[in-house]
């Protein structure tokens, strides 16, 4: 094995070296290339992804639409080229006491990446997803190791990516796909010499064990996990009061899309003891019952969502509000459980990610403890605030609190659903992320796979073209401290 991996790598090694200096124009025909591709592989990409996961067709005509617009945004991003941050301070030859040189930066592609995709995104977070997208788009070479519990899927996407790299005549390893399901496989490739950065996207244990692997290492090297979170919601008093129904409805929806199973599942609910909580909850409950179960994506996820679900509900103030009948293999229950913040704060176990269609309500005695409970969860890739206008004004100091928790403040509406867009951050404080520095979906993702680089008094024919005199490219570039075209 350590031979084929170590292959695999000098390859995207040698690929790297001539797809850094590929035009943006042409990474754009690139990208739009792979999403042609996938498009054509029509009813089987569906199919085998439906049968591999056991979610509707309908859900991967969705999926499949995001994947290839990510694509296609990633193409017109590079195409228009700004996103180079091209800096120009140019010379004071005469300054004193000292000369001060000609200084222009610019980013330029890290190396091979390697990106791990999730079980529960076979196509947005997955083969062709935005870490292999934004590191195409970036310049460097791509390796994915292919998910466990989608391999039909993730060859069929590498197929289409592969048709690409050859339609439009790129080297042939600038992509490449290794399968198997041992840990070592991993590991071994997180390690390799010319591996230059790591996208994963996953659980925490997983996304911790390869951070861990890309710091072990005799050479160090970004690992950009992104992982579970518990996506903490505010429900406030007056819009409890005034649109409980409206809010019970989306969030028994948001609960259970995808049998639960979205990074952004909301898990905890917190609120303040009061009738209008207790309405909100019955009416929540009620939602829940409508929607039917589903079955879950394989049997290591069922199995743990079983378990976790018996441990915790039997633990001590847990209250379960509703618990769906579940008949049939792999099938998992809606459930919706309460707890008072006391026993929520002495019990650490509630304050983890449960991966499936599962909240907890957390009835808190007042503002503060509100407060110290939403502090208290660890890092976050979402937070809720659900209030009315009155609401907000009358708690405004709650802003202050949620900027330090999570990488996306969302306001009266669900956290699932993650809009691919110039100001997406999908990422936050450990442990939703290895780096809140970064985000992995919306354009900015492509910062993770670049280094900045100067040049100092460099001969204008010998600069690459984002930074010449005559800005051939026609970039927005700052210059002398002004942003200009
Ligand atoms: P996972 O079990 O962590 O697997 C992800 C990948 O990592 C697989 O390829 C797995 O393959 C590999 N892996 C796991 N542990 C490893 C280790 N110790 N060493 C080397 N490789 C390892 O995650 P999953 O079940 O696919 O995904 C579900 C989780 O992803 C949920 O917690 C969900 O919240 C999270 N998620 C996060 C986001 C986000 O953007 N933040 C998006 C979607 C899902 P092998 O088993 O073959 O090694």
């Amino acid at each position: 094995m350590i031979n084929e991996l170590n292959k695999v790598m000098e390859q995207a090694y040698e690929a790297f070296l001539s797809y850094q200096f590929v035009s943006g124009q042409d990474k754009k025909v690139f990208l739009y290339t792979i999403a042609d591709e996938i498009e054509d592989l029509g009813a089987d990409l569906l199919e085998t992804a439906s049968e591999e996961t056991n979610l509707p067709i309908a859900r991967f005509i969705g999926e499949r639409q995001r994947t290839c617009s990510q694509l296609r945004a990633f193409g017109d991003l590079v195409a228009e080229g700004s996103w180079v941050d091209a800096v120009i301070d140019t010379a004071i030859p005469d300054r004193k006491p000292l000369p001060k040189p000609d200084m222009r930066k610019m980013s330029v592609a890290l190396g091979p990446i390697l990106v791990f995709g999730a079980s529960n995104f076979p196509l947005a977070y997955s083969t062709a997803g935005g870490d292999t997208a934004s590191a195409l788009a970036a310049g460097c070479s791509v390796v994915v190791k292919g998910h466990p519990s989608h391999p039909r899927t993730s060859l069929l996407v590498a197929s289409a990516i592969q048709n690409a790299v050859s339609i439009c005549g790129l080297h042939p390893h600038v992509f490449q796909h290794v399968v198997g399901d041992s840990h070592e496989l991993g590991k071994i490739l997180t390690q390799h010499s010319h591996t230059a950065g790591v996208g994963f996207t996953g659980s925490l244990t997983g996304g911790r064990a390869i951070f861990d692997y890309g710091q072990q290492r005799e050479i160090p090297i970004p690992v950009f996990s992104e992982m579970g979170s518990t996506n903490p919601v505010l429900l406030l008093k007056d819009a409890l009061n005034h649109k409980a129904p409206e809010f019970a409805k989306a969030f028994a929806n948001s609960i259970t899309i995808g049998v639960g199973q979205f990074c952004t599942n909301p898990g905890i609910l917190l609120g303040i003891k009061s009738s209008a909580l207790n309405h909100f909850t019955s009416l929540l409950a009620l939602e829940l019952s409508m929607i039917p179960a589903f079955k879950m994506l394989h049997q290591g996820i069922h199995t743990s969502y079983v378990s976790i679900l018996s441990k915790v509900l039997s633990d001590k103030g847990v209250e379960t509000v509703f618990h769906a009948h579940a008949d049939g293999d792999l099938v998992a229950s809606p459930v919706l459980a309460r707890v008072s913040g006391d026993a929520f704060l002495k019990n650490p176990n509630l304050h983890h990610e449960i991966f499936g269609p599962f909240s907890i309500i957390i009835v808190c005695d007042n503002k503060n403890q509100m407060i110290d409970i939403w502090k208290k969860l660890q890092g976050q890739l979402t937070t809720t605030i659900i209030g009315t206008d009155r609401d907000i004004k009358s708690n405004i100091d709650l802003l202050d609190v949620a900027r330090n928790i999570a990488g996306r403040i969302v306001f009266n509406n669900v956290p699932t659903g993650v809009e691919v867009s110039n100001a997406t951050v999908h990422g936050g404080p450990y442990p939703a992320a290895t780096d809140a520095r970064f985000t992995s979906v919306g354009l900015d993702a492509i910062k993770r796979w670049v280094r900045p680089l100067c040049f100092q008094d460099c001969p204008d024919f010998l600069l690459p073209d984002a930074i010449k005199d005559s800005n051939p490219l026609g970039l927005w570039r700052k210059i002398n401290g002004e942003y200009k075209r």
